[in-house]
Formats: structure tokens, sequence, C-alpha cells
């Protein structure tokens, strides 16, 4: 099997499809790893993201997730390693981006490395240090709201330095601009000043291209999913559809949805105006002891033969809440992510090959039904949102096609246009 190339280790689950995917465009065969594998890699790919849930643990359970996923990324090969967070730089006072960069810059003997969210195709820029989202600075754009990782101050350089026992410095726009001779020259001043760790500007994609050269070497990089976009090329690879062809796609073909956005409730509406065959679960039958599962499964059987089936929670806001009134919040999600991740795994047991599921807990929830270690990442169907292959235990360790959409991606006839795509 050929070497790894790239070895990626990401904080969330969303945000490791999130940079598999943008690998996958810049010409890198990629496989995502749910948790770090129990076993060797099964496939022959350029780059690995390991997913981890180690965005807000406590760093120190952070640290030891992100070396165990690096110990195996080392075992596979990996020429290079790159820890994604969030394009947000969603951190708390503590980390966890400072100690687990500062555990793996250990880990690696490396004496420098970069850190930027920025991820312009996604508003995200970096200026002077400071990261905007959207026209606003992070700590103007809601953020500083954010339940778990409230970001209440835009300058990144403070923000990672809080979290660092290393000397943090800034690569700014001026440099940048001058392309790869500048910006590893201005890596040479700033290490002979004691820093090890530079936050990097970048407004446009052309300036996360122009950074791509100057990071070839860097043992470490730590970044949002943006700069994936200039590493491919340092290994010789160059966007192809080679790099998002998956086996080919056969089986029935079904769409469970979860999600209560208002994005999937259109495309439900637009799924059934359609014509298509869809069936509404209730969480209140579900609390009063009703086999909702079975009897969708039920539902669905004689229809899988002629076309997709999609299997529902989705509802307007109104009928959600009432629902978590009666319920609870947690008890009603909880609720359902069971019951929709039954229903997915009896569909697979029905011969279902082609999975959509909508939703980023109810994705988490069916993946791990569905008994899926590792997905190797294909085409784009909508922005942030690809097709996968993986290997499931329920479908007795044969392929199958899926597509984890979160909330509000997608356009109004995705449940349609999901499956013309493959
Ligand atoms: P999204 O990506 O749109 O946020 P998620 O799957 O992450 O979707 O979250 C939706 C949550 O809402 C899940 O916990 C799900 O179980 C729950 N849920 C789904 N349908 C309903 C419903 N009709 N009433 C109450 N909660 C629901």
């Amino acid at each position: 099997m050929a070497k790894l190339l790239l070895g990626c280790i990401a904080d969330d689950f969303t945000g490791a499809t999130d940079l598999a995917n943008n690998l996958v465009r810049a010409g890198m065969r990629v496989v995502q790893a749910i948790g770090v594998p129990e076993g060797p890699l099964d496939a022959d790919v350029d780059a690995v993201v390991v997913a981890l849930k180690s965005r807000t643990v406590a760093p120190a359970e952070a640290i030891a997730q992100s070396l165990d996923a690096l110990r195996w990324l080392q075992a596979q090969g990996a020429r290079q390693v790159y820890f994604k967070y969030c394009s947000t730089f969603d951190s708390t006072p503590q980390g966890n981006i400072g100690p687990v960069t500062e555990a793996l810059m250990d880990a690696l003997a490396c004496d420098f490395t970069i850190a930027t969210p920025a991820f312009p195709d996604n508003k995200r820029t970096v200026f002077k240090g400071y990261l905007f989202a959207g026209d606003v600075l992070l700590n103007e754009s809601g953020m500083q709201n954010h339940p778990l990782t409230p970001m209440t101050d835009a300058n990144l350089v403070r923000v990672l330095q809080a979290q660092c026992k290393r000397k943090v410095g800034l690569i700014d726009h001026t440099v940048v601009a001058r392309g790869d001779a500048a910006i590893t020259a201005r890596i040479e001043q700033l290490k002979a000043a004691g820093v090890s760790i530079a936050i990097v500007d970048a407004v446009s994609n052309d300036d996360l291209l122009r950074m791509g050269p100057a990071l070839a070497k860097m043992p470490l990089l730590t970044a949002g999913s943006g700069v994936a976009i200039g590493l491919p090329a340092n290994f010789g690879l160059a966007p192809s559809s080679q790099a998002s062809a998956l086996p080919p796609a056969g089986g029935h073909k079904a769409i469970v949805s979860g999600s209560c956005s208002l994005a999937t409730n259109r495309q439900v509406l637009d799924f059934i105006q359609r014509g298509g065959a869809a069936l509404a679960i209730d969480p209140l039958r579900i609390a009063a002891g009703v086999d909702v599962a079975a009897e969708a499964l039920a539902w669905a059987a004689p229809s899988l033969d002629k076309g997709p089936v999609l299997v529902y929670s989705t509802a307007e806001a109104g009928a959600v809440k009432s629902v978590q009134g009666k319920l609870g919040v947690d008890e009603a999600g909880a609720m359902v992510e069971r019951t929709i991740a039954a229903i997915a795994r009896g569909l697979v047991d029905r011969g279902v090959r082609q999975l959509v599921v909508a939703g980023g807990e109810t994705s988490g929830a069916c993946v791990q039904a569905l008994g899926i270690a590792q997905m190797q990442i294909g085409p784009q169907i909508d922005p942030g949102v690809p097709w996968c292959h993986a290997r499931a235990e329920a479908a007795q360790g044969a392929g199958l096609h899926i597509a984890l959409k979160s909330g509000n991606f997608g356009s109004d006839d995705f449940f349609t246009k999901a499956f013309a795509v493959l």
C-alpha cells in the first residue's frame, strides 16, 4: 500500500468531513475515520482525516485523544500532520487548540508551525491577525454568545498566546501577498525572535494557495479546512475527478431525516411535492412506547423497489417546541435519534445501499448504528456534503454509499439531486 501523504486530526465530526471534502476537491483521495481506527487503514488513499470529539472536552483528554490519533497516523506512514479546528477558532480559554498544538509539536519534535482558521469560501478571513466572520469581527458575529466556546476576542495572536507556553507571532498579509520566499524568510525571522507558532493572514483562496509551498516541509500544520486547498500540489497532486471516484453504486435508495433546520424542511417538502414516497414519524408515539421503527420499516419494504423512500421526523419550529415541551429537549432528541438510527439500520438490512442522512447529530447516531468506522470521500453533492463509501457492519461488511447532510446545507431538491450525482 502506498504511504499516506497527509494525516489529519479533526476536533469534531462535521469539521472532519469539511476538511476531507476540501482535500478531495484539491486532488487527494481521502478516507475519514470515525475515531481512531483499531486496525490499519484498509484503503489506498493520499490522506486520512481522523474525526475526534475533542473540541470542548478537558485539555488533558483532548491531548490524549489527539496523541492517540497521531500515533495511528504515524503508524500508517503519514508524511505531514494537519490538526483541523473550526474556522471560527472555537476554543475555551484553556484550549484546546493551544494545548493540542503544543502536544503535537512535542511529539513530532516540530520547532515551528502555523495556525490559521481562514476559510474564504465560507467567509472566514484573517487580517492583521484578526478573524472576521463575514463582514464583522469574530467577537461581533454571534460567536461571543456561543453556549460552549464563546469567542470574545478576534485577535488570534492574543487568543492563542493565552492557551500556549510557546511564543505566538504573526505572518501578516503584506508578507503572504509576496508569496513563498517572503513567507519562508518571515518564518526564519520569527524563529530567531523565539516564536514557535504563527497566526497567518489569509483573505482569499489566492492567499491560501500562495501559502501552500511555504508549508511543504513543516511536520505539523494547524488550521481550519481552508489551508487544505494549497497542500496537494506540494505532493505533486492536482484536482482530478479520480480523487472523488467511488465504487459503482447499487441497491435500494433511502433518505432518513432527523434534522428540523429550515433547509431540511424545504427539502422534505420538495421531495413530497415531486411525488416521492415519504413517511413522517411522530416523537409522541415513540414516547408512548409504539415501535415506530418497526412500523416505518414495514411501510418502506414494499416501496423500496420503486425508488428512494424518505422517513422523517423533520418538523417546523412550532411542532418541535411543542414536542420538546412535553418530553424535554434532550429526551426528545435522543429518542428520535435512536429511532431514526434503528430505521437506517433496518433499511440497510433490507438492501438499501444508497443512504442519505439529514441532521448532524442524527448522522452521528446513524453512523454508529450502521457500524461504520471509515468512509472514503467521493463527489460533492452540494458544498460541504459529499457522497461517501463505507463498509458497514449493518450490510454484513458490504459497501454502502452514504451522504451525511448537516442542518442548513443543500439546495431544496437535495434529496432528489443526491441520487443523480452517483
Ligand atoms: P441539524 O443538523 O439540522 O441541527 P441534528 O440531527 O443535529 O439536525 O439535530 C436535530 C435534533 O432534533 C436531533 O436530536 C433530533 O433527534 C431532534 N428531532 C428531530 N425531529 C424532532 C421532532 N419532530 N421533535 C423534536 N425533536 C426532534
